[in-house]
């Protein structure tokens, strides 16, 4: 068990992604990516911020995470389960499990007021075709529920 699960509010995007088995027909449709870096530096960042809540809640053993992530940050949640799974070894975090929910874009034109969901990288309002438009969701990166086991106090 690999224990990664990636949940996600638009299915054709994160359904049945889990580490280890790849199901990458809509992402690479975006076109090919070169770089893993993106996610080994949000995973660090993830890790160092759940370490560090373990530490002020007294939790010996963290068991879950729970992440929300925009669809704009264009994160590919197999390079995010699988650079997680790297900077947790040797941690208070080392058997934890990342789940990771996926936050749908939303975006506001500032012509027209028109609300849609942008389609990356076109961000162009459908209703009135600008280019000035206002990012209301998709780019968050919240840490948003972490499970562990406290620390035994005493001999017990
Ligand atoms: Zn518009």
């Amino acid at each position: 068990m690999s224990g990664c699960t990636a949940l996600g509010a638009t299915p054709a995007l994160f359904a049945g992604v889990q580490c280890g088995r790849l199901k990458l027909h809509r992402l690479q449709a975006r076109g090919p990516r070169k770089e893993t870096m993106h996610e080994m530096s949000i995973a660090a960042a993830v890790a160092e911020q759940v370490l560090a809540v373990a530490k002020e809640n007294n939790l010996a053993k963290v068991t879950q995470v729970r992440l929300q992530v925009g669809e704009l940050r264009l994160i590919v949640p197999e390079a995010l389960c699988a650079a997680w799974e790297a900077v947790r070894e040797g941690t208070a975090a080392a058997g934890a499990r990342l789940e990771i929910t996926e936050v749908p874009a939303k975006a506001r034109c500032r012509k027209c007021g028109h609300e849609y969901h942008p389609e990356w990288p076109v961000f162009l309002c459908p209703a009135c075709e600008q280019a000035s438009v206002e990012v209301l969701a998709g780019e968050e990166l919240v840490l948003e529920e972490i499970s562990g086991e406290a620390e035994e106090a005493g001999s017990g």
